[in-house]
């Protein structure tokens, strides 16, 4: 294995808004150089690309639409070099297929979004070239980044891509250079294309640097570090200092907007720590690893729009077998819980508004033959509050907050009330005065 491990390398992923500003990663590059001795870029395309690409697998017969398409895509990646121009020829012919292909295929569509990564790396490393850098395009279905084939939400394989990768990577570092890897996709068992969701390029610097044995993982975004809750619905919040990776895999799965939920598993598995920061400056940062005892982290969630549907169950839950029964019947249905909460009548499923029909259909039975109800669906928010220890705070919930709650569930990591959705604003605030502490600890 050639990876110069005296000090393992830190990865450090740009995400698309960073990138704005390739003067600034040049220097942020040469300053970690100098600190860190070796280290891996991670590229996520840039701003709104994957939001262009996905727009065309929208419309895949939108010939003028994908024409537009491409031009602001070369607009947004001035000065390409040679290789990343072949990428947007290419682009431009997977586009023509998908203009004529009767139905838009998974690995064809992730395909087509990879293209934003890789114009990324390639403008990317020219610019860093021009600024002295030592920068090397690397695609990572190339590299033998291996997935599994979900395409579209696909999981990176660590066993199976550790040799390739480290190999690969381990070549370039061992010449000195300045590796510039895409996010967001690898290769999957089949060989083809696999994204591994959207945000995915934090997930994928998480892997790699699991697969090239880093103790840290920086993710630099554009403004700030990990906040107490999203600025949009709390305009006090603050940014957090340190967070377990308990805590902060609880906030991505609950839809904080700052990390690709499937990141930390990497990370807490092989003890990495991941440092969210912005770029340049004297910024705020988190730091992402093991818990602390005595340290007291509050952060706030809402997770909206949803539906809630109220099941009575006849005989309750103690019937044997109705939760599984209920459980089955969604899952066969493709429907997907986003919370669930129970007491001995009421079953109350917490779903994306999306998939009430289906959630409908599949109780249908139960409703005909098993004497169940169903009401709804309601209109609900979940406003999760995560913090290790959270249910000491019980007794500090405020009453107007849990007023009108539809449900309210609980583990010693987080706590979700589902309000109704018009709620949500005034209930995440009233959360944030009284249980966020004042200054990060
Ligand atoms: N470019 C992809 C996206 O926008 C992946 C990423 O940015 O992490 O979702
Ligand atoms: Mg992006």
């Amino acid at each position: 294995m050639t990876v110069p491990a005296r000090i393992p390398p830190l990865v450090v992923k740009f995400g698309g808004a960073s990138l704005a500003e390739p003067t600034k990663v040049a220097a942020d590059l040469r300053a970690l150089r100098r600190r860190e001795g070796s280290v891996v870029v991670v590229a996520s395309a840039r701003e709104r690309v994957t939001d262009l690409l996905e727009a065309a697998l929208a419309h895949p017969r939108a010939v003028a639409l994908h024409r537009e398409i491409l031009a602001e895509l070369r607009r947004r990646h001035p000065g390409l070099p040679i290789a990343g121009r072949q990428r947007l020829e290419r682009l431009a012919g997977l586009l023509r297929r998908l203009e004529t292909s009767p139905t838009v295929d998974p690995p064809l569509a992730d395909r087509i979004l990879s293209q934003g990564e890789r114009l990324a790396v390639h403008w990317l490393s020219a610019r860093l070239q021009a600024e002295g850098l030592p920068a090397v395009p690397v695609e990572a279905d190339h590299l033998g980044l291996i997935t599994d084939n979900a395409y579209g939400a696909s999981r990176i394989l660590l066993e199976r891509s550790r040799i390739a990768v480290r190999r690969g990577l381990g070549r370039i570092l061992a010449r000195g250079d300045l590796p510039v890897v895409t996010g967001f996709f690898g290769r999957s068992l089949e060989g083809r294309v696999a994204t591994l969701g959207r945000g995915g390029s934090d997930y994928a610097a998480a892997g790699i640097g699991a697969l090239i044995g880093s103790t840290r993982v920086e993710l630099v975004k554009r403004h700030v570090a990990v906040l107490s809750a999203d600025p949009r619905d709390v305009p006090g919040a603050r940014p957090i200092r340190d967070l377990s990776f308990e805590e902060a895999e609880e906030l991505a799965q609950f839809g904080a907007r700052v990390l690709h939920p499937l990141t930390i598993g990497p990370a807490r598995t092989h003890r990495m720590t991941v440092t969210v920061r912005s770029l340049g400056g004297r910024s705020e940062r988190t730091t992402i690893g093991p818990g602390r005892p005595r340290r007291k982290n509050r952060a706030l969630t809402v997770l909206r729009p949803l539906r809630l549907l109220r099941l009575r169950v006849p005989g309750g839950r103690q019937r044997p077998g109705v939760v599984a029964e209920v459980a089955q019947g969604l899952s066969a249905a493709g429907v997907n819980v986003v919370q669930l909460f129970t007491s001995s009548a009421l079953l109350c499923l917490v779903l994306e508004p999306a998939s009430v029909p289906a959630a409908r259909g599949a109780l249908a039975p139960m409703v005909r033959h098993g004497g169940v109800e169903v009401e709804g669906p309601f209109r609900v928010a979940l406003v999760t509050a995560i913090g290790d220890g959270v249910l000491d705070d019980l007794d500090r919930l405020p009453q107007d907050a849990v007023r009108g709650a539809q449900g309210f569930s609980a583990t010693p990591r987080a706590l979700s009330l589902a309000v109704p959705e018009a709620r949500a604003r005034a209930v995440v605030r009233a959360l944030h005065r009284s249980l966020v502490p004042r200054r990060s600890p």
